[in-house]
């Protein structure tokens, strides 16, 4: 049952992907939380960055992305990006609309509702809006009614920026356990973790996200991300052009599978 594993069963092997992880804890809490906290400046920067972008490579209409891939039939690969939306969110954005590739975001809360206008893009331009709780805490500590109260309110804000309501959701550091699944389960939300981790919030370098990407990257993998930092936002390029010259397609995660995805569950890959 490769990438699906029952979500009361995973206790031990969470464990293993929150240590793959924990280093995320302690360089990318700090940033998303710079990102999020950082008041006036930083917002109105992240607008000014926005809105010259806009102007350059103007929102596409729906219609003009490419028509879901078939994953049964063709090599696809999932690219997901956690802990934002960020201002070098939009760049990103422009690098996805100019190759007609979708993604997945798993999105901070407290970000959506900094860069709604982000948020609003991404859903029109036919990306996977999924949840990555509200303010990203380690989902095994607080009490049930805290982690119901951070998917909750990420719901909410995603669905006032966009009118789209997700089904996925990604746990801060890929920290899970029997609770966290009875709540996804309870909000109609699947657990998504990944299969390829180039590890981009330790190792900032462009060369180096995109050369581990495309090395490790399979038949129905989804590749985790950072689009809170520069150096992954400048890889995708790369990225995208070394996968395709292999064979790969750009699906969301819903695409990956073509099937829903069930609450509560677990995937990694497909
Ligand atoms: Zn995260």
């Amino acid at each position: 049952m490769a990438g699906r594993w029952a979500g009361l069963t995973l206790r031990s092997s969470a464990v293993v992907v929150g240590f793959s992880v924990c280093g995320c804890l302690a360089a990318s809490v700090p940033t998303a939380t710079r990102s999020a906290s950082s008041g006036g400046t930083e917002r109105g920067a992240g607008v000014r960055v926005v809105s010259v972008e806009s102007a350059q490579v103007p929102a596409r209409p729906l219609e003009l992305v490419d028509p879901a891939v078939d994953c049964r039939t063709r090599k696809c690969v999932a690219l997901t990006f956690d802990d934002g939306p960020a201002p070098v969110t939009g760049r990103l954005l422009d690098t996805l609309a100019a190759h007609r590739v979708r993604a997945t975001f798993f999105l901070v809360g407290e970000n959506v509702e900094r860069h709604p206008e982000i948020v609003a893009r991404e859903a029109r331009e036919g990306h996977e809006l999924a949840n990555h709780s509200y303010s990203h805490p380690n989902l095994r500590r607080p009490s049930e009614r805290v982690v119901r109260r951070q998917l909750r309110r990420t719901q909410e804000a995603i669905r006032r920026a966009t009118g789209v309501t997700p089904t996925l959701m990604r746990p801060p550091y890929g920290a899970t356990d029997r609770g966290v699944a009875a709540i996804t389960r309870e909000l109609g939300l699947a657990q998504v973790l990944w299969s390829v981790d180039p590890m981009d919030w330790r190792v900032r370098d462009k060369r180096h996200v995109a050369r581990v990407v495309s090395h490790e990257a399979r038949e129905g993998s989804i590749v985790l991300m950072h689009d809170i930092h520069p150096s992954t936002v400048a890889a995708v390029p790369r990225i995208i052009e070394r996968l395709s010259r292999k064979g790969y397609f750009f699906v969301t995660v819903s695409e990956l599978f073509g099937r829903p995805l069930v609450p509560g569950e677990i995937y990694t890959d497909r």
